[in-house]
């Protein structure tokens, strides 16, 4: 998995108007390439390892010169654990300015369109509450040792069963220290069903939840029959996690789903995006969608350089989201 900061081309920005470069926290190529719209997502069943060991494998070249985009790489846990530490640190600490070895990624449980995420109760239309892939302590233990190295941990979590483990894995890991995990910034990936109780405890622990825009457009139709319609309502509750002052990043997962930046952002927006060859006839819940302002802020990173757009997307009306273009961009490396 990595961060990226998008960075298509270098067009000349005049008449263009700048704001923070746009940022990908959950993607698994760094390297966008021209092809199909990972829409089939195939029970967004992908493994990381593969994608993570690909990275791994091209840290060199990758660290050669400028990139289109700065990347922070985090590892799949089981190749990670299979690592020498020695050789990690010694990777990390020699990655050039475009490229950050930053933390390792565990998996909780499985994925909600399929029915293998861990649910608290059996889902509403089968017999069953998912698959936690392991326990909180088992979690804890292997989360440890790279934790105490101060690699970023992200742990995959999407049913509330699953980001329950993840939490007392977390609370097992920094002894319940908020001040620890505070500086530790430990982060879930997804955290889909999130009902009331385990977003104001994420919100007291301060870890930090990771979401997909594209998620609650994709899953509009799955979410009530997973779910039924009492616990619909805890499905990418993103509107009460920003009330509450949960600490939100945005990444695509992308090849699961698109990554275009201002398709995502129409998304978190408006809850769909009807931008050409983008168009959905499905709509997010409204409890999954933001203020532009705030979702400009998840998307965008000063620190990542510039994005320069045919307009600004806090200063028009936010039904014409989906008629910004890119006009260029002027990346910045790690300082
Ligand atoms: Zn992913």
């Amino acid at each position: 998995m990595a961060n990226l900061s998008i960075a298509p081309t270098a067009i000349s920005p005049r008449t263009a108007v700048a704001i923070s470069g746009f940022v990908d926290h959950h993607t698994h190529k760094p390297v966008p390439r021209p092809g199909p719209r990972g829409r089939g997502r195939p029970g967004r069943g992908h493994r990381d390892g593969h994608a993570a060991l690909v990275v791994s494998g091209r840290l060199a070249s990758l660290g050669d010169g400028p990139l289109p985009a700065r990347v922070r790489i985090y590892l799949a846990s089981g190749l990670a654990e299979r690592s020498a530490p020695a050789e990690l640190d010694a990777r990390r600490a020699d990655c050039g300015p475009w490229v950050r070895l930053e933390g390792v990624k565990f998996y909780a449980d499985g994925w909600l369109v399929p029915r293998t995420c861990a649910m608290c109760r059996n889902f509403d239309d089968e017999d069953s509450a998912g698959i936690l892939f392991q326990d909180s302590s088992t979690l804890a233990r292997r989360i440890e040792p790279f934790a105490a190295t101060g690699w970023r941990i992200a742990t995959h979590a999407i049913g509330d069963r699953a980001v329950e483990a993840v939490l007392d894995a977390y609370d097992l890991t920094w002894g319940r220290d908020r001040q620890a995990i505070a500086v530790a910034r430990p982060r879930i990936e997804h955290g889909s069903v999130l009902p009331e109780e385990l977003a104001s405890r994420i919100a007291a622990m301060g870890v930090a939840v990771c979401i997909q825009p594209s998620f609650p457009v994709t899953d509009a139709a799955q979410v009530p029959v997973a779910l039924g319609a009492g616990r619909a309502p805890a499905a990418y509750p993103w509107a009460r996690l920003a009330d509450r002052g949960v600490r939100l990043l945005a990444g695509s997962d992308f090849p699961i789903e698109v990554i275009e930046p201002l398709v995502g952002l129409a998304r978190l927006v408006n809850g769909r995006s009807d931008r050409p060859a983008f168009a959905d006839a499905r709509t997010a819940a409204a409890q999954s969608r933001l203020p532009v302002r705030l979702a400009v802020e998840l998307c965008t990173d000063q620190a990542a350089g510039q994005t320069f757009l045919s307009a600004g997307p806090v200063g028009v009306p936010t039904a014409d989201l989906d008629l910004i273009e890119v006009r260029g961009t002027e990346p910045a490396p790690f300082s």
